[in-house]
């Protein structure tokens, strides 16, 4: 499995404002927020993105799902937020290491660019 500059903040050695952690999930803002609010869930386990998911992952992908609802919570998105996986180079991955972005605070158009 590839290693990222995500799983350099799950072991903590760059810092990143944490906003949320558990066994399989961490969360933390984004460094070049899109929108007011901008959070990036990530798992542990190093999936290089979502193409790359297989059945044995199944249990961490709606988990990571449902820690997406769990922060919007948190972060207080009453009013909706989006939630967006980009997957590889037409999909606009930049790093790859899975991870979903909740956007919030603004409103967002369709369609995205
Ligand atoms: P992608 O384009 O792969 O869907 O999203 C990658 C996201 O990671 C981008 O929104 C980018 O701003 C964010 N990002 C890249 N490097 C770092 C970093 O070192 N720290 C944090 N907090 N976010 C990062």
């Amino acid at each position: 499995m590839s290693e990222t500059i995500f799983s350099k903040i799950i072991r903590r050695e760059i810092p990143a404002n944490i906003i949320y952690e558990d066994d399989l999930a961490i969360a933390f803002t984004d460094v070049n927020p899109k929108a007011p609010t901008h959070i990036l869930v990530i798992p542990k386990k190093p999936i290089p993105q979502l193409d790359a998911a297989t059945e044995e992952d199944q249990a961490i992908l709606g988990h990571l799902l449902l820690t997406v609802k769990k922060i919007a919570a948190q972060m207080n998105l009453k009013n909706g937020y989006r939630v967006v996986i980009n997957n590889g180079e037409d999909g606009g991955q930049t790093v790859y290491h899975l991870h979903l972005h909740i956007l919030g605070d603004r409103q967002m158009t369709w369609p995205p660019g």
